[in-house]
């Protein structure tokens, strides 16, 4: 394997394990975040510190960035300290932020005409697959540029898929979470239902999840408390594995992306509503199965 250069940007809860990998796998990686404390547990695992966005970027052979939304993305790429001004036209640039579809093009559209190679690399997995370093990666753009980022990604990542053309990943990504919460509220409705129609939780949980109920956030996050022990709803919701705001953005990022192109999402608007409300009760911190107690 060639070790590469790497400059990462934004080391949160996604980012800095998933950089750590790369440290593993032998890569050099310098890294930079606004927040001090990020910095130093990077520090801590062997990610050089960089002042700024300018100095992580020097030599570096790929550089990605992991940030919480779009205008965050675009602010590190566009800033006076930011990658277009500093960054040498042989870095591969790389976003594994979930971020809007326009916002998405955006990026394609400014590095391109700067005469950088960018890929859109949303993740899936988590925090936990970002631990592991088993995290799906969907990436979007330019075939060769998709394999010249492949060896550096493997180290984070179990199922790596180019998904085509530029905001493709980005695509994928949403329409999968679009997926996931919906389906997470359909589980949290009839799950409700069962109980107070006298079926016992644990019983209802073993019936349908090996039956056409089943699903991913079924077996994963039962939103009844005391039926599976690793879900949050055992946990009164805390420590959450994501939280009701962060559902609430990518459910909305999909919603956006529907009404950029005329349609509407009949039942991501009505999600939407769901975490919209439990925002609103002060409930955006605690895990998003807490959507059980709408229903
Ligand atoms: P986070 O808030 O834990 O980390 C973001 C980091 O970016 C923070 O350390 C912050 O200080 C830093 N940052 C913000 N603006 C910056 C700037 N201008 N310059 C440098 N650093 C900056 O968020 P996270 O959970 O790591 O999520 C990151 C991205 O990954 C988001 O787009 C999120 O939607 C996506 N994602 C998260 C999960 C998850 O389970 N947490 C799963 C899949 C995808």
């Amino acid at each position: 394997m060639k070790a590469n250069k790497v400059a990462w940007i934004g080391l949160g809860r996604m980012g800095l394990p998933m950089a750590t990998h790369l440290v593993s796998a032998g890569h050099t990686v310098t890294g930079y975040d606004l927040s001090e404390d990020s910095l130093a547990r990077a520090e801590a695992v062997g990610i050089r510190r960089a002042l700024s966005i300018k100095e992580a970027l020097a030599d570096a052979d790929i550089v990605f960035t992991m940030l919480p939304q779009g205008a965050d993305v675009l602010d590190v790429y566009q800033g006076p300290d930011g990658i277009l001004a500093h960054a040498e036209t042989s870095s591969l640039l790389v976003d594994s932020s979930t971020i809007s579809i326009a916002a998405c093009s955006e990026l394609h559209r400014i590095t391109s005409e700067a005469g950088f190679r960018f890929l859109d690399a949303p993740v899936s997995g988590g925090t936990m697959g970002a631990e592991a370093g088993t995290l799906a990666f969907m990436v979007g753009g330019d075939e060769e540029a998709f394999g010249d980022a492949s060896e550096v990604i493997s180290a984070m990542s179990s199922n790596l898929f180019h998904t085509g053309g530029p905001t493709t990943g980005q695509v994928a990504k949403i329409c999968n979470n679009l997926i996931l919460f919906i389906n997470l509220s359909a589980t949290a409705e009839g799950a409700v239902l069962a109980e107070r129609l006298g079926l016992d939780k644990q019983k209802f949980f073993e019936i349908a999840s090996v039956s056409s109920a089943d699903s991913w956030p079924l077996r994963n996050w039962y939103p009844i408390p005391d039926v599976v022990d690793t879900a949050a709803s055992s946990r009164d919701f805390d420590s959450p594995t994501f939280t009701a705001r962060l559902a609430r953005k990518d459910v909305s990022l999909a919603v956006e992306a529907a009404d950029d192109i005329g349609e509407t999402l009949k039942l991501g608007q009505l999600v939407q509503g769901f975490y919209d409300e439990l925002i609103e009760a002060g409930l955006g911190d605690k895990d998003c199965s807490i959507i059980s107690r709408l229903m």
